[in-house]
């Protein structure tokens, strides 16, 4: 009975671990929320309009893929913005490249709370000329699930933890804690009524909603996550067997 009862502890454990940015903060519509490259890009980088692109997709496709949402990511083109304008377009997510503090640092995103709108920016200083296509895309679909809204999760299996994870640069699915996060930020109200669990974790974004969130090492992690997390799950996981066993 004890044994069975261990992997159900497990699960509730992460169950509604998604955190959201600030509750003053969703997309302006969620239905048509558009994905666009910034005017500037990633082209002084080296890294074309079509790679953009190419991760804008993946993120598109991993964030809709939620039935129980509204969210309907739409790839909108090319945008007119620039990511240094002071404003972000209306109901827009805006990616390219930019200047951040830190080689350290991956990606960037930064809310536009009055539109609805975001900006992810891709560092500069890590791309040029070490474009990695795996790692852009799966820092890209990190950045633009803050860009709908969410922080980070504790789930490993979430493309939104910032801890060692079960993948490796691109998560190949939807957590179900991600999904959590989209349901919970943009139900689908036909589907969803009365379904919903709440969620009081938020993690502020400041008074003007302009703070970056800035995603450190979190290559690092995609790469040696899977280890770190096996080792510390196998680890924890006979510790308990043990226990359950001596008991
Ligand atoms: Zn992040």
């Amino acid at each position: 009975m004890k044994k069975i009862i261990l992997p159900l502890i497990l699960f509730s454990n992460m169950s509604h671990a998604f955190v959201l940015l600030n509750p003053a903060y969703k997309l302006h519509d969620a239905t048509n929320a558009q994905v666009k490259v910034s005017a500037e890009g990633c082209i002084a980088n080296g890294v074309s309009d079509a790679e953009i692109v190419e991760g804008i997709r993946y993120a598109i496709e991993f964030w809709n893929d939620v039935p129980e949402s509204r969210l309907k990511l739409k790839y909108g083109g090319k945008s007119s913005a620039t990511l240094t304008d002071p404003r972000i377009p209306k109901n827009e997510i805006i990616v390219g490249c930019g200047t951040l503090p830190s080689l350290q640092i991956l990606g960037a995103t930064q809310h536009d709370r009055g539109n609805g709108s975001a900006r992810v920016l891709m560092n500069e200083a890590v791309y040029t000329g070490s474009y990695n296509k795996n790692s852009f895309i799966g820092t890209m679909t990190h950045e633009i699930g803050h860009g709908v809204g969410l922080y980070h999760s504790k789930d490993p299996a979430s493309v939104m933890t910032y801890s060692p994870h079960e993948w490796v640069d691109i998560p190949k699915y939807i957590s179900q804690d991600d999904i959590d996060g989209v349901v919970y930020l943009y139900p689908n109200e036909k589907v969803a009524a009365g379904f919903l669990g709440s969620c009081s974790s938020f993690a502020s974004d400041g008074p003007t909603g302009f703070n970056f969130y800035q995603d450190i090492l979190f290559g690092f992690f995609a790469m040696f996550g899977v280890v770190f997390f096996v080792r510390k799950g196998l680890g924890f996981l006979s510790q308990k067997i043990n226990w359950t066993l001596k008991r």
